[in-house]
């Protein structure tokens, strides 16, 4: 932090797009430091906050999701206003932003996904877990998808992260096991009505690389109505793996033991089954028109632990396929983007446009470093991002007063017939979805229409 800090005539006006956990995060550091009265705009495409905990967080995962408890009370602070359903690129410019605050924060995630680049993937049936995940939570970009899950019996889930995981298990769970979740009700109903019996999830390296954590992994052996089969040759390590893994952190000596539980482990006879298979790629979706099979090769690992084919194939009889390969970040509108990585350039997360540090612009959160680590992990990244803006804010071109009036930017969106929604019309929502629930025994009912939700507000008629 700079020796002499810089006196502010008015709170330090900060805007920060995308109400996901990063964005929160963000907001809370600027709430902690004690150096500058601030003032914070949390904007977000969607009419509802919270992100990836509302539409990424497993619906059958409620801990996770009670972390929105504490969003909520930084929400709450007089401090910070949210301003949903503002999209950058259509209702607000990157230039807008530059006048009307006197720094920037972007936290807008990744929301789209990795491809696997062989041939089939654009068959009917091949579909990114992203977009399966964002339809089971409700996302509004979401509601009228079909997974046409009645008339599919096997699936593949390709990955080894604790997405591929998540899929999994809501695949394999019964209609009992879902319906006492926020899921959302039309994937309730297909799920309901699905004929899914096997579930195959491929990793391409060993049952040591695995990503998936290993609370995430042992859940997959509670499942009510799922036996889990694993080939034991398939998570057998050989004499370097045994060397490696003695090496290893505690999540990958956990999760190879409890794989091999697993392995051990006598069939119950349960009505669906998921497939844990390990060293093997996808390198063909077969079909015509929809998916009749898919084809991998088993895979050897390299002297650093990477997959390499093997020449041996084998195909499996499935008739969907989720790649669930990694999450990748979009780019925003006249924002500088990397988009072999999937972020916007930043150093440690201060804006980069080409070599040069953009003054008052940053980033946190998986924009900034890519889709890793749980939604804590984003705190740390957050307040690393705040802690250099307060040390360039000696130097930052600020915002005339005017504009950085909290009313401006508001006029502005009125004034371009912008329905933006507060936090306080979130809580109605919030409200409306909760009642809904306490009807049906469930968290909440979504409502997954922005459409219907602007309704509800009384903002559209
Ligand atoms: P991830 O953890 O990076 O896992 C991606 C998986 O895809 C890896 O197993 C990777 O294998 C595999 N993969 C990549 N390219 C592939 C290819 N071409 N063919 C076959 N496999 C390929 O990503 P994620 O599962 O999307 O999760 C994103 C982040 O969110 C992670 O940090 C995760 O922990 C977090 N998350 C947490 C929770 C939770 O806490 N419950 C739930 C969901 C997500 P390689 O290792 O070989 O590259």
């Amino acid at each position: 932090m700079s020796e002499h800090p810089r006196e502010l005539s008015r709170p330090l006006r900060v805007a920060v797009i995308g109400a996901g956990p990063s964005g929160f995060y963000v907001a809370e550091s600027l709430l902690k430091q004690t150096q500058h009265a601030v003032s914070v705009d949390l904007l977000d495409r969607l009419p509802t906050p919270y992100g990836l905990v509302r539409y990424g967080v497993a619906p059958d995962h409620p801990k996770i999701k009670s972390i929105t408890l504490q969003y909520e009370k930084i929400a709450r602070d007089p401090r910070v206003r949210f301003l949903g359903h503002v999209e950058l690129g259509k209702d607000l410019t990157r230039a807008d932003l530059q006048k009307y605050y006197d720094a920037v924060f972007y936290t807008v995630g990744a929301s789209s996904d990795r491809n696997l680049g062989i041939p089939g993937e654009t068959l009917k049936g091949s579909y990114s877990a992203t977009e399966f995940v964002a339809w089971y939570n409700g996302h509004p970009d979401y509601p009228d998808r079909e997974f046409d899950l009645h008339n599919v019996s096997s699936v593949a889930v390709v990955g080894a992260g604790n997405v591929a995981i998540d899929v999994t298990r809501i695949l394999a769970k019964s209609h009992d096991e879902l319906s006492s979740t926020d899921m959302a009700h039309h994937a309730l109903v297909a799920l309901q009505h699905s004929a899914v019996r096997d579930v195959y999830m491929l990793a391409r390296r060993g049952a040591a690389q695995a990503k998936f954590t290993t609370k995430e992994l042992r859940e997959l052996g509670e499942l009510l109505e799922a036996d889990i089969l694993i080939k034991p040759e398939e998570v057998a390590l050989d004499e370097a793996g045994q060397l490696a893994l003695e090496s290893a952190d505690n999540t990958v000596k956990k999760n190879v033991e409890i794989l091999h539980e697993f392995a051990k482990k006598p069939l119950e006879g349960k009505p669906r089954r998921v497939h844990l298979r390990f060293l093997v790629s996808p390198v063909e979706i077969l079909g015509q028109e929809s998916i009749t099979g898919l084809k991998i090769e088993r895979n050897r690992l390299d002297e650093n632990q990477n997959a390499v084919g093997t020449g041996e194939f084998e195909t499996l009889p499935v008739s969907m396929v989720l790649r669930s390969v990694g999450y990748k970040g979009v780019p925003l509108q006249d924002v500088p983007f990397d988009p072999r990585k999937g972020v916007i350039p930043n150093a440690s997360g201060r804006v980069l446009e080409g070599e040069a540090v953009v003054p008052g612009e940053y980033v946190a959160g998986w924009i900034k470093r890519g889709p890793s680590g749980v939604v804590g992990s984003n705190k740390v990244d957050s307040a690393e991002s705040v802690k250099l803006m307060l040390e360039d804010l000696s130097t930052l071109e600020l915002a005339g007063d005017a504009d950085a009036h909290p009313g401006a930017i508001t006029a502005l969106l009125e004034a371009r017939g912008v329905h933006y929604v507060t936090f306080d019309q979130w809580l109605e929502l919030d409200q409306f979805e909760t009642e809904a629930g306490k009807l049906v025994g469930r968290p909440r009912v979504k409502i997954a229409r922005i459409s219907e939700m602007l309704e509800k507000l009384k903002l559209r008629i």
